[in-house]
């Protein structure tokens, strides 16, 4: 049996706690996996599943951009490998972002996942909160979903599957191999999000 390779875009970001979450997904499932930093096209190339993390949309899409593994992770996606954006990462998924006060961003994203975001959506009121959220594609405990800054995503295209809203707002969708949160589940210790990933790497790759 092949070990699944989960790796985790490191030009800027929460890139650690994603490593720490990975690990610990992996020791849960019971699955031998390894979870590693990618930082080159190369990397890119040598793994089975990716995560972008959050932090800084606009940097990342300008460093991964200027070091070419922006291609090489949308060739990827495009042939089927399984992803999971967080929150800056699910705005380097969308095809489309808004900023609430500046309108279209023109930013570059991979533009792979048929939605549309708007970036700082909460407004200064609420930039940081935590919620309990129904998410019932990973069973039925609520899930501590942790908010920094997050987007929403405003339009969904007809491939996509909302799996969770807060109100009225689409926080966290999925659509085939893809996998993106406004929220940050590698800030808490359920690691559901990520076992949801790693299935994903399991099922395409038969591992
Ligand atoms: N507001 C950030 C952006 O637009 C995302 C915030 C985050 O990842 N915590 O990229």
């Amino acid at each position: 049996m092949k070990t699944p390779v989960i790796g985790v875009l490191a030009l800027q970001g929460d890139v650690e706690e994603h490593i720490a979450m990975t690990k610990l997904a992996f020791k849960e499932m019971g699955v031998d996996g390894h979870v590693r930093q990618v930082k080159s096209a190369e990397e890119v190339n040598a793994i089975h599943g990716l995560i972008i993390t959050g932090g800084e949309s606009t940097v990342i899409g300008r460093l991964s951009s200027v070091n070419q593994t922006l291609q090489a992770i949308k060739q990827r996606i495009q042939d089927g490998m399984p992803v999971l954006g967080t929150c800056a990462g699910l705005i380097m998924l969308a095809k489309k972002v808004y900023d609430r006060v500046l309108g279209e961003t023109k930013q570059s994203t991979l533009g792979v996942m048929d939605i549309v975001v708007e970036r700082n959506a909460f407004g200064r009121q609420r930039e940081s909160f935590e919620t309990e959220l129904e998410i019932p594609k990973i069973g039925e405990k609520k899930f501590k979903a942790v908010f920094i800054r997050a987007p929403v995503i405003r339009e969904i295209g007809p491939e996509v599957e909302v799996m969770a809203k807060l109100g009225n707002k689409i926080v966290a969708v999925q659509q085939h191999n893809m996998i993106g949160t406004a929220f940050h589940p590698e800030l808490t210790e359920d690691t559901r999000i990520h076992q949801l990933l790693i299935n994903k790497v399991m099922n395409v790759y038969k591992l």
